[in-house]
């Protein structure tokens, strides 16, 4: 019986390996959220991508995300993220899987850039696992939005309410929109 529960969790993260990969996940996020070795990684991302793996250093900081953008497209995603947790049987990495594949229908939907890659999703939710990033409501419009949990503020404001000037009017329309979206899928 061993071997094959052994058998069925090792199909179940060649899956979950193959959906991050298809995703663009870099290696280092399959292999922190699979146990398989390095070697199988590679070996499934070439057959999969048809080239090896990106080198290079991930994204470190949290400062990206609180950036105007890039804040709300990680708040879509975290707010999706969370839903999953919170509301099906899924494991982190399912929910994690979940949440971008809708992140990603959300935003061609709407026709915006895909400004959050699966893996800046992916750190996204380990600050917020270790307890620097987090969501704070929007005095405005009450949507929960991602903020740095060492500068929280009482009155916060998010970048949808309080735009920059350079954002411009077009993207308020975009942003609007993007939300009443989120709020349906919500509902459903
Ligand atoms: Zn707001």
């Amino acid at each position: 019986m061993a071997k094959i529960k052994s058998v069925v969790s090792e199909a179940a993260q060649i899956k979950l390996a193959c959906e991050l990969i298809e995703l663009d996940a870099r290696l280092q996020v399959l292999e922190s959220e699979t146990q398989l070795s390095r070697e199988r990684l590679i070996r499934l991302y070439k057959e999969i991508k048809k080239k090896s793996p990106p080198k290079g250093m991930l994204p470190f900081s949290t400062d990206w995300f609180l950036t105007w953008q890039p804040n709300i497209h990680g708040t879509l995603f975290m707010n999706l993220y969370q839903a999953c947790i919170k509301h099906t049987d899924m494991d982190d990495a399912q929910a994690l899987v979940k949440a971008y594949q809708i992140y990603r229908e959300q935003i061609q939907v709407l026709g915006l850039p895909e400004v959050l890659s699966m893996t800046r999703a992916w750190r996204l939710v380990k600050f917020f696992d270790a307890g620097m990033l987090t969501t704070t409501p929007c005095k405005r419009c009450t949507g929960q939005f991602v903020v740095d949990s060492y500068d929280l503020k009482k009155d916060y404001e998010c970048g949808l309410c309080n735009m920059p000037s350079r954002a411009g009017k077009t993207k308020q329309d975009a942003a609007s929109r993007f939300f009443n979206e989120e709020a349906q899928l919500e509902h459903a």
